[in-house]
């Protein structure tokens, strides 16, 4: 899979993919991510990508100009399995699930906003999906896509070696995990639950489910409402 970010930070992205699965992913060549500077896309002396919003307000937005440009450019054709993504803080909730349906895709476009935002034609006529990872406003679209990335990459066929540790995380049956320990069975006095040395897989496998249950209902029983 082909990941795209458009960007003003180019440098922003020398960190986030060079360590882990998705660094790993990224050698073996089960995904690319070309990261695109959106200034190459403007014309004036200042490489102006942003401009007063209309009606007046804080703040500058960023001009649909640019960001039309790149994207028509980076993909002369779109087609159902090229996905163009807004992150903005008015998008439409980041889950799992999204990730999955976009591990389906080819290529990813990440638009990363900067300053009060984007202008709204980008949302309305370029992008695909409108995405936000939370109900926080950050700085940038930059986290976002490195985030969306992460999600969607580890997803990807041969990604994490075990495709069992997927299948079992958080949100993908509806609960969050269940909780785990490693050695030492007992660590400042505190012990590990012994049904996990008793090396009865069955009993051990029916008490996660239970465990996982109470622990989604404790931390998140929205999962468990909907
Ligand atoms: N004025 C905007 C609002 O209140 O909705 C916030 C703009 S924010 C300072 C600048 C950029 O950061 C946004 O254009 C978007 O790309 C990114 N951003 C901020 N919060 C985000 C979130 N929760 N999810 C995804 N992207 C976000």
């Amino acid at each position: 899979m082909i990941f795209h970010i458009l960007t003003i930070f180019p440098e922003f992205f020398d960190g986030p993919f060079r360590h882990g699965v998705v660094a790993r992913a990224a050698e073996s060549g089960t995904v690319e991510i070309r990261v695109h500077d959106l200034r190459k896309w403007t014309y004036d002396l200042h490489r102006t990508v942003d401009d007063r919003p209309f009606g007046g307000g804080e703040g500058m937005l960023m001009k649909a100009g640019p960001i039309f440009e790149a994207v028509e450019s980076i993909w002369p054709e779109r087609n159902s399995s090229r996905k163009a993504i807004l992150l903005s803080a008015q998008g439409r909730k980041f889950t799992q699930n999204m990730a999955r349906d976009l591990s389906g895709s080819r290529e990813i476009l990440l638009i990363c906003g900067r300053y009060e935002g984007v202008d709204e034609r980008v949302a309305e006529h370029l992008a695909d999906d409108e995405i936000s990872i939370g109900d926080y406003v950050l700085s940038g679209g930059e986290l976002a896509a490195a985030v969306v990335i992460d999600a969607v990459a580890r997803l990807l066929d041969g990604v994490v070696g075990n495709t069992d540790s997927i299948v079992n995380e958080s949100f993908e049956r509806g609960t969050l995990d269940y909780p785990q320990w490693t050695r030492p069975a007992v660590f400042r006095g505190w012990a590990v639950p012994e049904i996990l040395l008793s090396g009865n897989h069955e009993q051990i496998r029916k008490w996660r489910r239970e465990t996982a249950l109470k622990k989604t209902l404790r931390m998140r029983p929205d999962l468990l409402n909907s």
